[in-house]
């Protein structure tokens, strides 16, 4: 591994980042695992792009029959493309979400939501949470406070607390997300700033993993569109079931986006991703603008994604991640009574965060026993890692396929590996 590790770096250079103190070399997957070179089998409770399992035999095939047929771009007729965003359009009733648009990467998504929305208010202002990610392009990063220090937010960008309802003691944590929103909207109007747009994970998941309560989002939605910005829910992470609730995060607040952006799972390891927008949205930027993206859209990164949307619905996925998503999150939640360290379990479907704590009572995070407790697992097998702004929230996001027998083994391991890293 050592010599690879120098290998790699002296080819791809210093920007890259590996995951755990002892990287992992993995050569095949299935399911939800994956197999090292070493034969040793890896129980990925982390990975949401292979979000129906690795390697999905559905999806594999669906990619080599269209590949085999044709591959190519939106300049042609195709039906894929049309099936996909019936199917994808389907998914969001109730809502006036008319068009879909197909990027190769969900930053890209988000760089194009913003400049749709930049058309249509005439605004440049960007709301973000605390400690988000939306992507890597030079706009995207500008509103992702995630990258860190080394990462300037742009001047025109407005950074609100993560509701974070473990903190607000006593306080109506949609009441205060709300009154954020608006104290930022009117900051951006005191230096003369036109918010474009309020962008929310739904599933707040670099902020530490934060589902409710429901309704949350309502006032702040209320609050941008008010200020004549959009609203952008970006379901890169919580879209495609993972909450097992609804298709989308942001079903469970009851709100109405402009734009609802998404990546990841979609092609479940194909690289497909896109934006859903309404008509009065998208009106502006059509007229001022073309859109040709080469690789999205193709037609082999549509058939990958028609697959997910089948695969979802056959297997009843999303019912199966309610399912087996509790049995993970009581399982976990029981530790708490042994583990002092566990300060909170929280989430929704196949989506746990499980924040670590050296005062319970103060709620003061745990850094250094987090990533301790990461690389154990990782040891034993069972591949998880870590968000929020102290870095002190296990992130634990299997594949929604995941079984009851493997969500025992990760509350054991978990059980094991709180129990050894605190001894170190
Ligand atoms: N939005 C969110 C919420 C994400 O988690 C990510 C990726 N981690 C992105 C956008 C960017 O997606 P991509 O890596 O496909 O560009």
């Amino acid at each position: 591994t050592a010599a690879m590790i120098e290998r790699r770096d002296a080819l791809l250079g210093p920007a890259y980042r590996l995951m755990y103190e002892h990287p992992l070399h993995i050569v095949r997957g299935e399911g939800a695992w994956l197999i090292d070179a070493d034969g040793r089998r890896h129980l990925d409770v982390y990975n949401n792009v292979a979000s129906l399992g690795h390697c999905h035999p559905a999806i594999t095939e669906a990619i080599c029959t269209q590949v085999r047929k044709l591959a190519t771009n939106t300049r042609y007729l195709h039906d894929t493309i049309l099936e996909l965003a019936e199917r994808l359009l389907a998914t969001v009733p109730g809502t006036e979400l008319a068009h879909l648009m197909l990027t190769c990467s969900g930053s890209e998504a988000n760089d194009l939501a913003y400049r749709i929305a930049q058309t249509r208010t005439g605004g440049v202002g960007m709301i973000v949470t605390d400690t988000a990610y939306h992507g890597f392009t030079d706009a995207v990063s500008k509103f992702s406070p995630s990258l860190g220090e080394n990462v300037d937010l742009g001047a025109h960008v407005r950074v609100v607390p993560a509701p974070r309802q473990y903190h607000a003691e006593g306080a109506d944590v949609a009441d205060t997300f709300t009154r954020d929103v608006e104290a930022a909207i009117a900051d951006l109007k005191r230096h003369g700033i036109q918010p474009a747009a309020l962008i929310v994970d739904t599933m707040f998941t670099s902020d530490g993993i934060l589902p409710g309560p429901v309704g949350l989002l309502k006032g702040a939605v209320e609050a941008i569109k008010r200020a004549g910005g959009l609203f952008i829910a970006d379901e890169v992470q919580p879209g495609f079931g993972r909450t097992g609730e609804h298709m989308w995060g942001f079903q469970r607040h009851g709100v109405q986006p402009d734009i609802v952006t998404m990546g990841k799972p979609m092609g479940n390891g194909q690289p497909v991703a896109g934006l859903l927008a309404t008509a009065d949205v998208l009106g502006r930027f059509g007229e001022n603008s073309r859109y040709f993206n080469t690789f999205a859209g193709n037609t082999v990164s549509c058939a990958a994604a028609l697959a997910v949307i089948d695969t979802i619905e056959r297997d009843q996925l999303i019912q199966h991640a309610a399912g087996v998503g509790k049995v993970l999150r009581d399982g976990i939640a029981a530790l708490a009574s042994r583990h002092e360290a566990i300060g909170d379990v929280r989430g929704v479907g196949m989506f746990v965060g499980v924040e670590l704590v050296s005062d319970r009572a103060l709620r003061t995070p745990d850094r250094a026993l987090t990533t301790r407790v990461v690389n154990h697992m990782r040891d034993q097998g069972i591949l998880l890692s870590a968000c929020a702004k102290g870095h002190n929230v296990l992130k634990v996001r299997p594949p929604l396929v995941l079984t009851a027998e493997e969500a025992q083994l990760v509350i054991s391991a978990l059980d094991d590996a709180l129990s050894a890293a605190q001894r170190t």
